[in-house]
């Protein structure tokens, strides 16, 4: 099933509004490199929209595992601050004012820790979808970061920047392709594109995470303790985790999605890197595990 964007306006009108902390307040300090997570706040998704089509015989009991009651999803949105004393760089901006209301509040959050937009340097995008792009532009249309370089990886601003996409993706996601397009025209003559693999900054390597969307990128962060931001490559605890071989309609092409999912998982356990997960709960810092089957998320 996939869900519009009228959809999950509806779902979140009709649920319940539970108390979530204004800003995660998860960082690291690696090095001179601080990192940490502003919540966006949250989002509210119809239980379908992320295990339609899984086995439910094998579900249920993950779900009972992970404390989830049938029903609507809250997953927090996680946005990554990295500041090294020289540059401040925001992963992803969060949903502005015109995607759900229970998101779109990293403005809070950035007053929270005394900064202001304009101190933001680098703007750099994991992919197009409304809760990572969104918050782009302020209430006059102006790129609210107005004084950072923003960066996107090319295939993915190219997906949403093509006047066949609207039409081609399918009707229920043929609002994020309006609104993706229209943020991007507007710093279309400023934004930086880079390649699968580029060093995007100095200690920030893309990597080409593709089935959420067709060019979702990761960025590898070269710091005393190496960790990747993950967007939403992986986007939940659960299911991701235990089974991140199962396709889920919350990504574009489910299993493409699915095989990336596989790949990073191995290497961020083998490896033992910290991973920074957009949905991923208690503000989305923290490590995987593998388990008796799959994997296991270990925040903080
Ligand atoms: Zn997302």
């Amino acid at each position: 099933m996939l869900v519009s964007r009228r959809h999950f306006l509806a779902t979140a009108a009709a649920g319940i509004a539970l108390p979530q902390r204004l800003w995660s307040a998860s960082r690291i300090e690696s090095g001179a490199m601080q990192v940490e997570t502003l919540s966006d706040g949250h989002l509210v998704l119809p239980a379908d929209f992320v295990f339609g089509g899984m086995p439910e015989t094998e579900l249920a009991p993950i779900l009972a595992r992970h404390g989830l009651a049938s029903g609507a999803l809250e997953p927090p949105c996680n946005v990554t601050l990295l500041r090294d004393g020289s540059r401040t760089i925001l992963f992803d901006v969060g949903a502005g004012a015109d995607f759900m209301p229970t998101a779109g509040r990293l403005s809070e959050a950035l007053d929270a820790l005394d900064l202001s937009p304009e101190e933001v340097t680098h703007v750099l995008f994991t992919h197009g979808h409304p809760d990572h792009l969104w918050g782009l532009l302020d209430e006059f249309d102006e790129p609210l970061f107005a004084n950072a370089r923003h960066m996107m990886g090319r295939a993915e601003f190219d997906y949403w920047m093509d006047p066949d996409t609207a039409s081609t993706i399918g009707e229920a996601r043929q609002s994020f392709a309006a609104g993706a397009r229209r943020r991007l025209e507007a710093i279309a003559n400023r934004i930086s594109l880079f390649e699968d693999g580029e060093a995007v900054l100095p200690g920030v390597t893309a990597r080409l995470t593709p089935g959420h969307t067709p060019g979702h990128m990761a960025f590898l962060i070269d710091a005393a303790d190496p960790m990747m931001i993950l967007g939403d490559a992986v986007t939940n605890p659960h299911v991701n985790f235990e089974r991140p071989d199962w396709p889920s309609p919350s990504d574009q092409d489910a299993e493409l999605a699915a095989e990336t999912r596989v790949g990073l998982l191995d290497q961020l356990s083998a490896d033992g890197l910290i991973l920074v997960g957009f949905h991923l709960p208690e503000g989305g810092i923290g490590r995987v595990e593998r388990a008796a089957k799959g994997y296991r998320y270990l925040p903080g």
